[in-house]
């Protein structure tokens, strides 16, 4: 069954060791957020660091493990039909609105979807990781500048991933305007075996 994160929402649910989360891009250009605990215990949780470190690249795709804090891999990437993904940046924040786009006002963000929505699981907002951002399309020059860039993504894109231990998810659909060119769509997301 599909299920959909309206635009600037989030959701968080279960996933057993074996099943498989298929994340989808259902209109193009726009980016999920995902965070991942260990659902027996939540100090254990997805790791930028660990996983750029093992993985020996900054573009994680098909092929390649998501790892733990605790250099345990969380899952696999079975499948990527775009290809870029971004696991640089921490999600966008209530500050990244102030900060970076000058808002004052309120500003949905990942980081409030996903504490909101992992609440029920124990998890408060310090515990938030650094997420790995599907479809992000972060670009970096030779002396080490970033820019966000609009997603590559099209209509129907998708990433496959196995989990590896029994997890805790987290995903957004994205809600900072220069990740996702300028407008907000819906992240559709299918639980699979
Ligand atoms: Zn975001």
């Amino acid at each position: 069954m599909v299920r959909e994160i309206e635009k600037q929402q989030g959701a968080a649910f279960k996933l057993k060791k074996g099943q498989r989360l298929k994340v989808i891009d259902p209109r193009g250009e726009q980016v999920s957020d995902m965070v991942l605990f260990n659902a027996h215990d939540t100090r254990e949780k997805i790791s930028s660091g660990k996983t750029l470190d093992f993985e020996e690249t900054i573009l994680i795709t098909k092929g390649h493990f998501l790892w733990s804090n605790r250099s345990n891999k969380m899952m696999e990437i079975l499948e990527d039909t775009n290809g870029r993904n971004d696991f640089l940046l921490a999600p966008c924040s209530p500050e990244t609105f102030k900060i970076m786009y000058n808002n004052s006002g309120y500003h949905p963000s990942c980081f409030e979807n996903l504490h909101t929505n992992l609440k029920s699981f124990g998890i408060e907002p310090d515990d938030i990781p650094t997420a790995f951002n599907i479809f992000m399309n972060v670009q970096f020059k030779e002396d080490g500048k970033l820019s966000v860039d609009p997603p590559l993504s099209k209509a129907g894109d998708y990433v496959l991933l196995e989990a590896q231990m029994d997890l805790i998810v987290g995903l957004t659909a994205c809600s900072a305007e220069d990740s996702n060119n300028g407008s907000f769509k819906p992240i559709h997301y299918e639980i699979l075996g």
